[in-house]
């Protein structure tokens, strides 16, 4: 078909996908030039809302690509459809473990769905995980588990063991988030930011307090992502929320900044990317 619109105007259109094509070849190439050693990872805190002490941190990965500081949106997707995401994954894993003892907190690390499936991942986190050490977290989506719910509760009871954590991240934005939390072990919740976002509405309010009652009548730490007002804040305070992470409380930086951010009380930790 495509090739019976040749020559007839419809060229803008091919150039366009053609174009698409070459700037993924080449996304894919530089991907291979630069794992791991162009990426860096930045560390965002999840904040106690009773006296806003950073309790842990989650760790984002960043590829610094031709001097370009890429965030995950870019190109983290084709890293996933391509594999190249368990090299960056235990890129990530190794520099956080490593980063963890400087900041002395806990540190979480998402991890995908190839990642999770990948062999030698389980052995990996054990590994990495240093018994009576600064706590490793690992971030897991209903997407990154869907395709094999009983391997991946299999591994994480397994990691768990080893003392890791397991938190269900971007939670109320799948298909079955309560599926996943009957099914696998879970000490953390984090609150999808879409519902944070809208916390200061009566249907947006309802819903976070019910993820809120959910998650700590199971025993759990609920934390709600992506605050970005006082206003949320004090909304989120009120319904007795007393973890969050957002842009209001600290934007997610290098360990350098983050350890400054800590020696002066908290006064620098608002700036980062
Ligand atoms: P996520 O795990 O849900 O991480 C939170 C994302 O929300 C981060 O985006 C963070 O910068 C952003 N965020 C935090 N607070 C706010 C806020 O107040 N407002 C808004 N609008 N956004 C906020 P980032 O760093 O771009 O990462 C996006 C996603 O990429 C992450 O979502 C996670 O799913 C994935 N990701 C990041 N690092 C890694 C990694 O090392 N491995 C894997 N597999 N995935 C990663
Ligand atoms: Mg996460
Ligand atoms: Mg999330
Ligand atoms: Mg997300």
């Amino acid at each position: 078909q495509r090739a019976k619109e040749r020559g007839t105007g419809v060229e803008t259109f091919g150039e366009g996908l053609r174009r698409e094509l070459l700037e993924r070849v080449q996304l894919e190439s530089d991907l291979d030039r630069d794992v791991p050693d162009r990426l860096e990872v930045h560390y965002q805190p999840v904040v106690r809302t009773a006296d806003g002490r950073p309790v842990s941190v989650e760790a984002l990965v960043r590829w610094r690509r031709d001097g370009e500081l890429l965030l995950p949106g870019a190109w983290l997707e084709v890293a996933e459809q391509t594999g190249r995401i368990v090299a960056v994954g235990e890129a990530v894993l190794r520099r956080a473990c490593a980063d963890a003892s400087r900041l002395r907190l806990p540190v979480a690390v998402n991890v995908s769905a190839r990642q999770l499936a990948s062999p030698g991942f389980a052995e990996l986190v054990e590994s990495l995980a240093v018994p009576g050490g600064v706590p490793l977290v690992l971030e897991v989506t209903e997407t990154a588990v869907i395709a094999d719910v009983e391997g991946a509760r299999r591994l994480l009871e397994r990691v768990r063991a080893a003392g890791v954590r397991v938190a269900m991240d971007d939670f109320g934005t799948g298909w079955s988030s309560l599926g996943m939390l009957s099914r696998l072990p879970v000490d953390v919740l984090k609150i999808d930011r879409s519902f944070v976002a809208r916390v200061d509405e009566p249907d947006g309010r309802a819903l976070v307090e019910t993820v809120l009652l959910l998650g700590t009548s199971l025993g759990l730490d609920v934390v709600a992502e992506g605050v970005e007002t006082e206003e949320q804040l004090e909304v989120l305070r009120s319904l007795g929320c007393s973890l969050v992470q957002g842009f209001l409380t600290g934007r997610p930086q290098p360990v350098e900044r983050l350890l400054a951010a800590v020696a002066d009380g908290g006064a620098t930790a608002a700036r980062g990317d």
